[in-house]
């Protein structure tokens, strides 16, 4: 299939880097090529929306306007900041990269995608951007709007999510680069216009191809092939988890601890849990919350199914009062924080909305 289309390929490079020049997003961080800004952009955008990760764009840059300032913050300061982001195992590895650059590296990011990569959080895809676009190397990125319009404008069936896929389309990708008819063609410009072009054009469902710039040399498009391309493999089921969360209480002040173990939101801060593969009976449930934390009074706050992406959480918040301190702490970690400063505190949204729910409650005097 590649070679069916060598001949309209040709000028496919030339295209998206023109395509882009006109239609570009202005985005705060194309103001510039500064790697600083190219760097957060790129990690808070992996698996996340341009719309949700802008503003948490802007508040990085205002907080931290440069490396050296987010390197000297505290970790907390960063995920608090980062809080309703997800994927919190990003903010974390940026913070000790950003440590790195300014005490190893004199704040200087490396130029090349190979150095990059051995910074922490740094991997193919975002050394690849920050190298070719801060530094104009010749190396291509591959996301999932590369995937997706390489995969239709070649006619490209091998599943995206493959180990196979992933060398074939690296490979290609790499290919427009280093086989562009224009020598000066600049490797940002081009990165950044075909990831725009899947972004906006060339979308999952219902492209656009009346407006594409490439439209004329699409396999997909000419052959009526959109809806079959990309090809993707089925992904296995999500774990289920059921989290019952026992918040200690006392007055204005709670009990949380910070997690500390190898799992999701490493670094946040929530309260004590009872963890269970399976749904826990009421009963079965209050009775081990006394059991553990002492004899007091126990009441359901909230109950939510949170989804991650390889997990779902059937999440249930218990409020205890009059607790026993000495079983309390006997059973879980933490410490007593009063409303102000919990505010403060980096949490996962969730327990974000439950601490929303109890504070508005007591201010009601419910
Ligand atoms: S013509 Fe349509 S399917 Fe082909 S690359 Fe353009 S937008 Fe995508």
């Amino acid at each position: 299939m590649l070679k069916y289309h060598k001949e309209t390929q040709k000028n496919f490079s030339v295209r998206i880097v023109r395509w882009y020049r006109l239609n570009s997003r202005n985005l705060p961080w194309r103001e510039n090529n500064d790697p600083y800004r190219v760097w957060l952009s790129e990690v808070m955008l992996q698996q996340t929306r341009v719309e949700q990760g802008l503003p948490y764009f802007q508040k990085f840059v205002k907080k931290f306007e440069t490396i050296f300032k987010l390197a000297s913050a505290q970790e907390d300061v960063v995920l608090r900041l980062w809080q309703g982001l997800g994927y919190y195992s990003r903010a974390r590895n940026l913070h000790r990269c950003s440590k790195i650059i300014a005490t190893e590296l004199n704040g200087e990011f490396p130029a090349s995608a190979k150095a990059l990569q051995r910074l922490p959080g740094i991997g193919e895809y975002t050394a690849a951007a920050i190298a070719s676009i801060s530094f104009g190397e010749k190396v291509a990125v591959v996301d999932g709007n590369v995937f997706r319009v390489l995969s239709r404008y070649f006619g490209i069936e091998v599943p995206i999510n493959s180990s196979e896929g992933k060398k074939v389309f690296s490979t290609l990708a790499q290919q427009q680069l280093n086989e562009s008819p224009d020598p000066k063609l600049p490797p940002g410009e081009y990165n950044q216009g075909i990831m725009e072009l899947g972004a906006l054009v060339c979308t999952p469902r219902s492209p656009r191809c009346a407006d594409c710039p490439v439209s004329a040399g699409c396999f997909a498009y000419n052959k009526n092939l959109i809806e079959d391309l990309p090809v993707k493999l089925a992904k296995a089921g999500k774990r289920e988890r059921y989290l019952y969360y026992l918040m200690p209480i006392q007055g204005k002040s709670v009990w949380m601890k910070k997690r500390s173990q190898s799992d999701i939101w490493k670094g946040l801060y929530d309260f004590p849990c009872i963890e269970s593969d399976s749904e826990l009976k009421a009963a079965a449930l209050k009775q081990k919350c006394k059991s553990m934390a002492g004899h007091g009074e126990v009441a359901l706050l909230g109950s939510v199914t949170h989804l991650l992406t390889h997990q779902k959480l059937f999440i249930a918040c218990l409020t205890m009062t009059g607790v026993n301190e000495v079983s309390l702490k006997k059973n879980f970690e933490g410490k007593w924080y009063t409303q102000k400063e919990v505010v403060r505190l980096p949490k996962p949204k969730v327990i974000d909305d439950l601490l929303k729910i109890y504070f508005k409650k007591i201010s009601q005097g419910k």
